[in-house]
């Protein structure tokens, strides 16, 4: 028997640090600036314009991820964007950029259970919540994203919590708002599994111990935001992130409270969420709004959150905080490239050979808008495009557009899909609406406002764009034959792509 399984992933970037050094490798891919910058808006606003692209309105772009060594009233430095960028995940996990999603099926299908370490660089440096100098709004420049933000946000924050009573455990990013001194909001959406854990220690009357693990090694953060069905309750996602380096992802045990850390982490905030409490997200401010999020709005602020109760803060010696720009390509790429496998195993289980490739499109955060490239190999996958979609949609309930072409077209050129959409298509046929579906709650156009038959906010109408050339037409469907030449001996520069 042949072997044909691919060999399994091997990134062995273990922090943050690793990861830089391999972007000032690679030209237009890090830049620093040693000027002033304001943690409030102003941060963000730069970093908008320089590369935080995805949903985020124009100007802007796919860029460099960026370090401000200098903010402004902080001795911490602050990175943004180093997973902004589907070229750099590909250098992190050493793979082709336009094949990360098999990779990340790859990974799951070798995962690797995390481990446990005695020490770890990032409790080098101890400070206490019980010392009356402590305060976490001036020892971490959390950036406040947009004028009129709740508050500062940690943007790149992996809460790790363990079930009170089965004792499963679960890494999850959240939206965190420093409060106050020793207090951070935390929003869980209904369902996230870290919020499932908490009900049950709220209804206790428990506090919840937690870790936020932040700056952890960009491989790490690739796995963490897999989501159900790929990763169900109780279903660790750090194996994946294990899976991703190949080697085991190492834990550390937190000073004050009773759960485990990421080792590769810059910054750990230790905390118990509380138990009864909540405060209005924009307590301090009124703005009404939380933070820029996925779908390219403005979060409203949410009037009853949970606190984290801080412990303390462990840091490396000279910690960095990494942020992200939400609704940016960073957020995509989190979101995303897990989803592409996720997508991909759903498929390949359902109808093996048929998909060749999936991209989770920027446009809908890296959720919303699925484009899969179809091979159809006779008359009998006539139709069968049609069924990846559903098994798409039940792989991710969260998509709302799944656009269908031929394996002649390139997904991640959204002028070629476009043009798929224009030439191999006829709205009549080719456009497949599914109503009254729930999707999800922050894509503004989910409510019966927009559409009365969405009755209820966060339903919408799923489509199919079936932008694949019907089987018995093929033969009207060939595109022009261009002879394929090496440029190389013309422009001696050249580099395709
Ligand atoms: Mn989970």
């Amino acid at each position: 028997m042949t072997d044909t399984t691919p060999p399994a992933p091997h990134a062995p970037i273990n922090d943050l640090r690793e990861g830089i050094e391999l972007l000032k490798l690679h030209d237009g891919q890090f830049v620093s600036t040693a000027v002033e910058v304001d943690p409030e808006a102003e941060l963000a606003g730069v970093y908008k314009k320089v590369g935080a692209g995805g949903t985020v309105q124009r100007p802007t772009r796919v860029g460099p991820a960026m370090l401000f060594e200098n903010v402004k009233g902080y001795a911490i430095p602050v990175i943004v964007g180093v997973l902004a960028a589907r070229k750099r995940i590909a250098m992190f996990l050493g793979a082709d950029e336009k094949y990360l999603g098999r990779h990340m099926l790859n990974a799951m299908e070798h995962a690797k259970d995390p481990v446990f370490v005695d020490e770890a660089p990032c409790q080098e440096v101890v400070h206490l919540a019980s010392d009356p100098d402590f305060d976490i709004r001036t020892l971490l420049p959390a950036p406040t994203n947009t004028p009129e933000d709740a508050g500062p946000y940690f943007c790149m924050a992996v809460l790790r919590g363990t079930d009170p009573e089965t004792g499963n455990h679960d890494v999850t990013i959240h939206r965190l708002c420093v409060q106050d001194r020793d207090e951070i909001s935390v929003f869980m959406q209904t369902g996230r599994h870290i919020g499932f854990m908490y009900e049950k220690y709220d209804a206790m009357d428990k506090p919840m111990p937690i870790t936020i693990s932040m700056g952890i090694s960009p491989v790490e953060y690739m796995a963490i935001s897999f989501e159900p069905p790929a990763t169900p309750y109780g279903f660790d996602e750090l194996e994946y992130a294990g899976g991703l380096k190949g080697t085991p992802v190492e834990l550390v045990k937190a000073k004050t409270v009773e759960e485990y850390a990421l080792a590769s982490a810059e910054i750990v905030i230790e905390g118990e969420i509380l138990p009864g409490r909540r405060v209005a997200e924009d307590q301090n401010t009124d703005t009404g709004y939380a933070m820029p999020e996925f779908p390219g709005y403005d979060g409203v602020a949410n009037p009853s959150l949970p606190i984290v109760k801080v412990k303390a803060v462990t840091t490396r010696t000279n910690p960095i905080l990494q942020t992200l720009v939400g609704p940016g390509e960073e957020h995509v790429s989190l979101a995303g490239i897990p989803t592409e496998g996720a997508l991909l195993q759903a498929l390949e289980n359902a109808l093996p050979g048929l998909v060749k490739n999936v991209y989770s499109h920027s446009s809908g955060g890296g959720k919303y808008v699925g484009i899969l490239q179809i091979h159809k190999r006779d008359h009998n996958d006539q139709g069968r495009e049609r069924q990846a979609a559903i098994v798409a949609f039940g792989a991710f309930p969260e998509m709302k557009h799944i656009i269908l072409v031929d394996d002649d077209v390139d997904i991640f050129d959204t002028d070629d899909v476009l043009w798929a959409m224009t030439t191999r298509f006829q709205a009549e046929r080719s456009v497949i609406p599914i109503p009254g579906v729930r999707c999800h709650p922050l894509d503004p156009s989910a409510d019966p406002e927009f559409l009365w038959t969405n009755f209820d906010h966060g339903i919408s109408t799923k489509v199919i764009f079936d932008c694949t050339v019907p089987w018995g037409l093929r033969d009207k469907f060939i595109r022009a034959p261009f002879l394929d030449v090496d440029v190389a001996k013309f422009l001696p520069n050249w580099t395709n792509g």
